[in-house]
């Protein structure tokens, strides 16, 4: 049996659900937090409302820059659900979803990352915010790659369509150039904002300055330096919108509601979290309804962890593999951390072993050197690593 209800005002909504009796359960499809008022004709019965969805209204919002797209300050960083199966990938996106959040950042370079986030959100498309990127240089291949990109993704527009960490910005006036390239794709509708990711900061100053780009990438969290930081207010100034990767810092920060509560602080500042459990994705949520405040003993954490990963580590980006000698260089250079901030024991196999003796193999020849945006001295580096890491496995 069913009972009559009259919504105030009109929305559209998917057919209440009579789940026992006197309970109704109200689906909306809303992106907007959504006010419901209910009269229930028959006096005396419970109705009960359930937004769901990004109906939710639970998540905070920041206005990205220029771009006047509206996101959620948490934003889902797709990277991890390459290393998913189709199946976990959807579900996670879509619990991501479920719970409000509606900024989602992939890339063409993340094998098929676009592929699970399609397949899990295509239905539901004009309810969030797409970023995506891509690492081509040359026009006509990244015309190439945003084509795959609509086709992928199950779309026919990119909200933010970035430009993946290119080591140099392209020439804003070259006839048939990259640049002319986005913006006809931008004039076609195919692309709505235009973006770009570095991991580089005269690079990422020199993309901010230019005029060119409405979104900038980069890598920000309470390790970065404070010439890094600057970007924050030097995009302020020009209404550029920040989207903060590595907000964990490759995973050396081990501590989410100090990494959460550093960022929160800026309101310009979107952080995608590279999300691959459950668990993790509720832990983001948790925060959200219940923010940690930068109190004493937060920065002190804060403090603590500066001190400890100061000066030139290793952040795992991985941009200076392939190693010709098969090096696994983003673990690697970073052992002596992860074997400290993250349960070791997963790090001291017999196949950890074999990896990290490939160090003794390293040929010097400099191109992992010449690819780091960190200008770290990885064969240094990745030596250093590996005489800790004999020492750490021979006292156990
Ligand atoms: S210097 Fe060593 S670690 Fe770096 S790319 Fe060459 S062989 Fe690999
Ligand atoms: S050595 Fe540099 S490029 Fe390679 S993973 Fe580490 S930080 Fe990234």
């Amino acid at each position: 049996m069913t009972y009559p209800i009259i919504l105030k005002p009109k929305i559209i909504v998917g057919a209440p659900m009579l789940t026992h009796k006197g309970t109704v359960i109200l689906t909306t499809p809303a992106t907007r937090p959504v006010k419901l008022i209910l009269i229930c004709t028959r006096p005396g019965y419970i109705i009960k409302t359930e937004a769901k969805g990004n109906g939710g209204g639970q998540m905070r919002k920041i206005r990205l820059g220029k771009t006047g797209l509206t996101v959620t300050k948490t934003a889902f960083g797709a990277l991890p659900a390459q290393r998913l199966s189709m199946e976990d990938a959807v579900k996670l996106l879509r619990n991501a979803y479920e719970s409000g959040i509606n900024f989602f950042d992939t890339a063409r370079a993340y094998s098929d990352s676009e592929a699970k986030l399609g397949a899990a959100l295509s239905d539901v498309r004009h309810n969030i915010i797409i970023a995506t990127k891509t690492q081509r240089t040359a026009a006509k291949e990244a015309l190439e790659e945003l084509d795959t990109s609509l086709k992928t993704l199950k779309t026919d527009y990119i909200d933010i369509y970035q430009l993946h960490n290119p080591p140099a910005l392209p020439d804003k006036d070259e006839p048939g150039g990259l640049y002319e390239m986005l913006l006809a794709q931008k004039k076609a509708g195919k692309i709505r904002h235009i973006g770009i990711t570095n991991h580089r900061v005269q690079n990422a100053a020199a993309a901010v300055k230019s005029g060119m780009f409405e979104t900038l990438q980069f890598p920000l969290s309470y390790l970065s330096s404070d010439e890094d930081l600057a970007l924050i207010s030097l995009c302020r100034e020009k209404d550029i919108g920040v989207i903060a990767m590595k907000a964990m810092s490759g995973g050396l920060i081990t501590n989410p509601a100090a990494s959460f509560a550093f960022l929160s602080q800026f309101d310009n500042v979107a952080p995608i979290f590279g999300i691959q459990r459950q668990s993790e994705l509720e832990d983001f949520i948790r925060l959200e309804k219940d923010p940690p405040v930068l109190d004493e003993a937060m920065k002190a954490v804060i403090a603590n962890d500066r001190k400890e990963l100061s000066g030139n580590f290793c952040r795992g980006c991985g941009y200076c593999m392939p190693c010709p000698q098969g090096i696994h260089i983003s673990w690697c250079a970073r052992m002596r951390l992860l074997l400290r901030r993250s349960p070791y024991q997963r790090l001291v196999t017999p196949e950890w072993q074999a990896e990290m003796a490939k160090i003794d193999t390293c040929l010097e020849c400099g191109q992992c050197t010449a690819k780091c945006p960190y200008e770290l001295d990885t064969p240094r580096l990745l030596k250093e690593n590996l005489a800790d890491y004999r020492d750490f496995v021979a006292k156990l």
